[in-house]
Parts: C-alpha cells; structure tokens; sequence
C-alpha cells in the first residue's frame, strides 16, 4: 500500500515539531514504502520518531522491540499523551498482571493499537507469539539494534532470538536502530536480523561540543578529580568506575570533601537506583558515580563532564558514555584517567573467560589503549574508529588538538621536545 501523506503536517499535528531532524523523514518514507531499514543515528539523534511517526500512519501495529521497560513506559506515555485514541500505544513485559495483558490484546485485537513495545523475552514467549500471529503486523522496529552483537556494548543473548520469533509470527519489514557503528556490529545485526539488503541511513557521529582528553592516572587521581568537580561547582556530571567497591569508595571521598554525590550500581536495590537518577534529574545530587549500569536512557541533557575513572573495556563503550554529556549542545568534557597498571588489571580479568570471549575483550581492550596513549586527534580516531573521515587538522576541542606536544605513555607524562 502506498501511503501519500504530507509528513511535514503530520509531525507537526502528531509530535508538535516543526521539522525532521537529519535523515527522519527519508528514513521515515523508506518504512512507508515497506522496506527493510537501517539506522545507525547517535544517542539524541531523533531515532524513535523513525519508527513511532510511520506506525501511527500505517495500517496495522508496529511491534516495537526494545531492551528496557523503564523505556518502554516512558515512551508508551508520551504517545499516549499525543493522541486521543485510548491503547493507542502499548507494551507487553514481565511488569504487567494478566487483567493488563488481557486488555492490551483486546486493544490491538479491536485495531486500536498502533505500537507495541515488547521486550525480547516476552516477545518469545509462546502465549504472545500465538497471540501475535494472529495480529496484522505493519512492520518490527528493533530498537538498540547493538545488543544483537557480541561486538557491541550491551550484548543480550535474547536478541538474537529476534529473528526466528519473527518468522515464525509472521514476516514484515524491519527497521533496526542503534547508536553503534563499528563495521563490526553493523555487519551482525544485518545478518543476524536477515535484512543484508536494508537501506541504510548513517548519521555523522561526531560531537562538536564534547572535549575529549586523557590524564595519565597516578596515585592523586582522587585529588585530581576532586579538584576538577570544585572548578565546576554545581555543574552535573558522571564518574564512571569498573567496580561497584570503587564506585561505592568514590562516592564516600567526594561526599566527604562536600561534592553531592551519590553511588549508582547493579548491586544496590531498585528503589535506592531510581531515587538517585530523580535526585540527579532534579539536581539534589550533582556527581553520580556509577559503574556502567548507568546510563542508558537517561536524558539529563546538560551534563557537563563524564569522567572514567578506569579506562573503559572498549572504545565503543567510552564512545556512548562521554555521549551522555552535553546532549543540549552546550559544554561537555570528558576526561579520561589512564594507566597502563589498569590495562593489565582488566586483561587479568579475562583469564576465566571463553576463550572466544577474551579473544574479543582483548581486542576491544587494545584498541582503548591505542586511544589513550595516541598523540592524535581524538575527535579523528573515535569517527575514524566508527568508520567515518574527519578531514580538519585539529579540531580544537580535544587535548591533543590543544597542547599538541603532550604524550601520555604509563601513566606517566612524556613531553616530547
Ligand atoms: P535517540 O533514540 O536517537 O537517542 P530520541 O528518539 O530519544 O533519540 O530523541 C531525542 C530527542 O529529540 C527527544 O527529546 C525527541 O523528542 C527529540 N526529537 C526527535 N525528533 C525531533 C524533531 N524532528 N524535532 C525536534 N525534536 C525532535
Ligand atoms: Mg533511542
């Protein structure tokens, strides 16, 4: 069927905006047209508008797969606000009670429900795959698309399950989204999700206003980034640290020094997680210092600097972390503090692994390093990293391009004359 609609209007009157950002609306007729679609697009981008714009166009309901419930919530509410059709978005996870699940299905059995979000495990599920094959499906959005591949930062097992559970639902076009772009993980998530001849739409992934550098880490690194947060008293930032013990130890110091601060990690409750991600929003708490648990999906947009307190396990991962700050377009630094003692710590932590596994996390590893202790461009070598040119000289915003002389080697500081 070819939908012939003004999408300009139709943003406007659904979602309020004035105009698509970067490649939305080719993006959007190339679902409308029922083709496959690939989206690599940063964190901020405007990729859930690809796949909620058209669904709300189309006949039929868009299964969204999505890897959060929290997000999930988050973004049935804010279809729900824009429409007045009741069930108009839905989702199906773990948190809901069967009298819910009952009523979402009514919903979409009586045509009401435009978008489904459903996490992986749900979506394979017997009940709902039953249910599911007797639905008309206008396409599968697979959102953070990376968590299919083992190359990427969020590996989820269930991911790729994806694709049999569709066949076996019944085929529709697939639209997969991710703010990863290494080749790598590109190629897996084609092949994994069968869509090698998707069009794909790739956005530039370079960060103008982010300011990338790396310290070499000694035995003051507390001192240091102590005295860093007093510079910028009262500004938001993360510190990222590999262990829950660092991230709890940290979090006691910059308290102590009068830095409101808080810990964040997989081991503490939900409750006690959920309040601190409130009081960061809310700026009750300023520095969050937390292992990689947190992140993902949180919008606070005027974060001014992330810190990684350990060299993170892979380029792609320090990539998606320092693209937490200043999503606002305004300030964000982010510094990294580096030691080759760090280096030799997580390649320990290999050892008990598969050797499949550590053969990957070795190679993720190097390259980090080659970052770290490289005296080129930042900005260059993460979008040459993402498979993108970066043709200035210097670009002015990261340490290298600053003080072009400074090497760092060890944790120690080579100045080369
Ligand atoms: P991503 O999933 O790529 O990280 P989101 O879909 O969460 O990005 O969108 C990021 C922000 O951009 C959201 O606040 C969203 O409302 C906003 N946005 C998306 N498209 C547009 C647009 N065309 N005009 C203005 N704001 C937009
Ligand atoms: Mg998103």
């Amino acid at each position: 069927m070819a939908y012939n609609v003004n999408l300009t209007q139709t943003l406007k009157s659904l979602f309020g905006f004035d105009k698509f950002k970067g490649d939305q609306e080719a993006i959007i007729r190339n679902v409308l047209d029922g083709n496959d679609t690939f989206v690599l697009m940063p964190t901020g981008g405007g990729k859930s508008l690809c796949y909620q714009l058209p669904s709300l166009i189309m006949e039929g309901t868009a299964i969204v797969i999505s890897p959060l419930i929290a997000l999930m919530k988050n973004q049935v509410d804010v279809i729900t606000n824009l429409s007045d059709v009741r069930g108009i978005a839905h989702y199906l996870n773990s948190s809901l009670n069967k009298s819910a699940i009952d009523q979402v299905k009514a919903d979409i059995r009586e045509g009401r429900t435009k978008l489904l979000y459903v996490a992986p495990e749900s979506l394979t599920k017997e009940d709902n795959v039953g249910f599911l094959k007797s639905v008309k499906i206008s396409f599968y959005a697979i959102d953070e698309a990376h968590c299919i591949s083992e190359w990427g930062h969020d590996f989820r097992p269930e991911y790729r399950r994806i694709r049999p559970i569709i066949n076996e639902i019944g085929a529709a076009p697939i639209i997969a989204l991710t703010a990863t772009a290494t080749d790598k993980v590109r190629t897996d998530i084609k092949k994994n999700l069968a869509i090698i001849d998707a069009n794909e739409f790739k956005s530039s992934f370079n960060r103008p206003n982010l300011y990338y550098e790396v310290r070499p880490k000694t035995k003051d690194v507390d001192k240091d980034i102590i005295k860093f947060i007093k510079l910028h008293q009262g500004k938001s930032g993360i510190i990222y640290c590999l262990s829950r013990k660092k991230v709890e130890e940290l979090a006691a110091i910059l308290k102590a020094n009068d830095i409101k601060a808080a810990p964040y990690h997989a081991g503490l409750d939900s409750a006690t997680r959920s309040q601190t991600q409130d009081d960061f929003l809310v700026e009750k708490i300023d520095v969050i210092v937390a292992t990689i648990a947190f992140g993902m999906g949180i919008d606070k947009p005027d974060v001014r600097f992330v810190i990684h307190y350990d060299i993170p396990k892979s380029l792609e991962g320090y990539y998606q972390e320092t693209g937490r700050a200043g999503r606002d377009g305004g300030e964000g630094l982010c510094i990294t503090f580096y030691s080759n003692k760090d280096l030799q710590k997580l390649d320990k932590f290999m050892e008990g692994k598969p050797v499949a596994e550590q053969d990957i996390g070795r190679q993720l590893l190097q390259e980090t390093a080659a970052y770290a202790e490289s005296s080129v461009c930042r900005r260059k070598m993460l979008l040459h990293y993402f498979g993108e040119n970066y043709d200035k000289e210097n670009c002015d915003n990261c340490d290298n391009c600053i003080h072009p002389k400074r090497k760092i080697e060890a944790g120690k500081e080579l100045v080369i004359v």
